[in-house]
């Protein structure tokens, strides 16, 4: 399969702009162990985005089930994918198929640096940026060669994220998921459907995602820490 035929632009203009081919034999055993049997597989393909192009597509296809985005997602994989490798060739493992640590390909291709609220951060995009699918592929694609532009963070004194936090969980440079947990739990509480800290930081600003997809996402990760938490006390 040449390199030309990698749809980074076909990607790209559906809101997946951010793209990283991996040799599988070029990957830590501990993040290909929970893949399974991999011998009819050569590449992994990590693809996310940055900045609000992704949910305007979203919004367009039309698609308004329970996980849209991911629905939209998987749907725009096999679009750009089935017609350049042969049935059977590739999986698509993320999302809903297996754990898979994506901080630890996103740190390998560059993409992943750490904040004090836990979301990953660049100088680009800041913290507007998130995994959307991993595909292992029985493909050819050129391997990627890592884009890391740093941590912002590294030359931020205020940093206003850690004041920004009303339930002081990012207080001392320790993320408490506790007090985060308890503080959005709350009745009406402000962290129910976005994260003040997150909002407070000013790099990549221009990318911030539209308020609409900001409380979708965040609704969908309350709507998990509430069942989680009855599960605990049930
Ligand atoms: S406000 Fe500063 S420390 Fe906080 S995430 Fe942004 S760059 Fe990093
Ligand atoms: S969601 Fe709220 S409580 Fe949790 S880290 Fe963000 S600002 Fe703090």
């Amino acid at each position: 399969m040449p390199y030309a035929n990698f749809p980074t632009q076909a990607l790209a203009d559906a809101g997946l702009n951010r793209q990283h081919v991996f040799n599988l034999a070029d990957l830590p055993a501990a993040i290909l162990a929970p893949l399974g049997d991999l011998n009819d597989f050569r590449q992994l393909i990590l693809l996310g985005h940055g900045g609000r192009h992704l949910w305007q597509c979203v919004q367009a296809s039309g698609i308004t089930s329970e996980h849209p985005i991911d629905d939209y997602t998987v749907s725009t994989v096999n679009h750009l994918f089935g017609p350049i490798l042969p049935a059977g060739s590739y999986r698509i493992v993320y999302p809903w198929d297996v754990p898979i640590g994506l901080q630890s390909l996103g740190k390998l291709a560059g993409w992943h640096h750490p904040t004090p609220f836990m979301v990953g951060i660049d100088s680009e995009f800041g913290s507007w940026s998130a995994y959307r699918a991993a595909i292992i592929a029985a493909s050819d694609f050129c391997p990627s060669e890592a884009v890391d532009r740093g941590n912002p963070c590294a030359a931020c004194l205020d940093k206003p994220c850690i004041s920004a936090c009303p339930a002081e969980a990012l207080a001392g440079g320790q993320f408490s998921l506790e007090k985060c947990s308890v503080y959005r739990l709350q009745p009406d509480s402000p962290c129910a459907h976005g994260c003040l800290a997150r909002q407070a930081c000013s790099v990549g600003a221009e990318h911030r995602y539209e308020t609409a997809q900001i409380a979708h996402s965040y609704s969908r990760s309350l709507g998990m820490l509430r069942s989680s938490t009855r599960l605990a006390i049930s």
